[in-house]
């Protein structure tokens, strides 16, 4: 089957930008690094905001596709380019025509970035007990906390803060605050060990004055719930780009490498173990595509805003986070071994992509947490069981 334009220039940029600059991409650079705008300049930045929002509307289904390209590519490029779908998901479900045409007409015209603010220390994932507050004053709302981690927080147009009511403890929000606001501070850039090229940071909130009408309708923890679906959907994509590429390095080593006076590619034991990364490969796609498939079913429906508010954390983007994360790791981590002495340092790609594909079982949630969610939400549930 021909390939769709836009993966065609996803694949193109991949080549040109990606591939052979993993030492730069590695590096921690300043952010955002240029691969950024280069991707931009293909016309494909924020590929999944709505055609109402003047974006391409592309779906979560082709996001799938674009993703598990980018990340062949690099994790951290994907990883930076895809996560504001979490925030502009909020905003589109749930923010008013105004907040709308305000920041996602702008943010698609202006090829520019956003971010979510979840995360504190001291709640980790509980995060019914974040301490970040929004106080009423008039017209207004007076934001003050700390936020452990956020990705693209510095460069971001805006940002969405989930927030405890000061006024009733047992409340919580999601508030759009531009990034402008005084009293936004960025305290640190955190130095992660893999997805280098994306930027996470601490930033901490200073009697931010926002207006009340940037307040989006529902309760906070469960808007960020919904707006995970999407983006836990394409991190477990970033594991299924990282496996490709950690074969196919194991292929090209293999026909070079030489075992018992033949390369190792006509060796049983190799032919064995690529076998097994195939059919793990090809179960991660299938699900990915199924998980993006379930999300687009609900997105696509009039009433789509309130049926992912009722569903809250979809099973499927659960199911496909934890698998992907873990038979990823398996991958690169058997895929390391080929590679003897040298897999194991930074000569090799392949120690790159083992660092890289460590996040897909921590960030928006690590494995426990996730099983936790599964127990209470789809097993305890007789009716939700499989
Ligand atoms: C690169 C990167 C980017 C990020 N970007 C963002 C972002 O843009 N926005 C944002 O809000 N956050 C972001 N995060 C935060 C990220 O989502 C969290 O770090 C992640 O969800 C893990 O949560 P935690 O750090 O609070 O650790 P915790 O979840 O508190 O985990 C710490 C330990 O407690 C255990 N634990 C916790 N809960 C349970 C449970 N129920 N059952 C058993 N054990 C449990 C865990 O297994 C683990 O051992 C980012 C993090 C990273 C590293």
């Amino acid at each position: 089957m021909r390939q769709p334009d836009y993966l065609r220039t996803v694949q193109s940029f991949v080549r040109n930008e990606l591939i052979g600059n993993e030492a730069e991409l590695d590096s921690l650079a300043a952010a955002p690094i240029p691969a950024y705008q280069r991707f931009a300049e293909t016309g494909l930045a924020n590929w999944w905001l709505p055609k109402e929002s003047g974006g391409l509307g592309l779906n979560l289904e082709e996001s799938v596709r674009i993703v598990s390209e980018l990340s062949y590519g690099d994790a951290g490029v994907a990883f930076g380019l895809f996560l504001p779908i979490l925030t502009t998901s909020m905003i589109s479900w749930y923010g008013s025509d105004e907040l709308k045409e305000r920041y996602l007409t702008p943010l698609q015209a202006d090829n520019g970035f956003c971010a979510t603010m979840g995360s504190e220390h001291a709640a980790g994932s509980e995060l019914a007990r974040i301490t970040t507050t929004a106080r009423r004053d008039g017209e207004t709302l007076v934001l003050n906390g700390e936020k452990a981690f956020s990705t693209n927080a510095d460069f971001g147009r805006f940002l969405v803060v989930v927030v405890r009511a000061e006024e009733n403890p047992s409340a919580f929000h999601a508030v759009l605050v531009p990034r402008d606001t005084p009293g936004i501070t960025v305290e640190k850039r955190w130095d992660v060990i893999g997805v280098r090229a994306s930027a996470t940071y601490q930033v901490s909130l200073r009697d931010c004055r926002v207006p009340a009408a940037n307040l989006l309708q529902g309760n906070g923890l469960r808007l960020l719930e919904v707006g995970l679906n999407a983006s836990r959907i394409l991190i477990a994509t970033t594991a299924l780009g990282i496996a490709r590429r950690a074969r196919d390095l194991c292929m090209d080593y293999a026909k070079t490498k030489q075992v018992k006076g033949a390369p190792l590619a006509s060796n049983p034991v190799f032919a064995a173990k690529l076998g097994q990364f195939e059919m793990q490969i090809d179960v991660m796609l299938n699900q990915c595509l199924a998980a993006a498939r379930d999300y687009d079913a609900i997105a696509e429906r009039p009433d789509a805003a309130e049926e992912f508010l009722r569903a809250g954390t979809l099973k499927s983007a659960l199911t496909t986070k934890m698998f992907c994360g873990q038979t990823g790791w398996q991958i690169v981590s058997a895929a390391s071994e080929m590679f003897g002495g040298v897999g194991y340092t930074h000569e090799s790609i392949i120690s790159k992509l083992l660092r890289d594909v460590r996040y897909v079982s921590i960030v928006e949630g690590g494995d426990d947490v996730l099983r936790d969610l599964m127990f209470a939400r789809y097993v305890v549930p007789v009716s939700k069981r499989s």
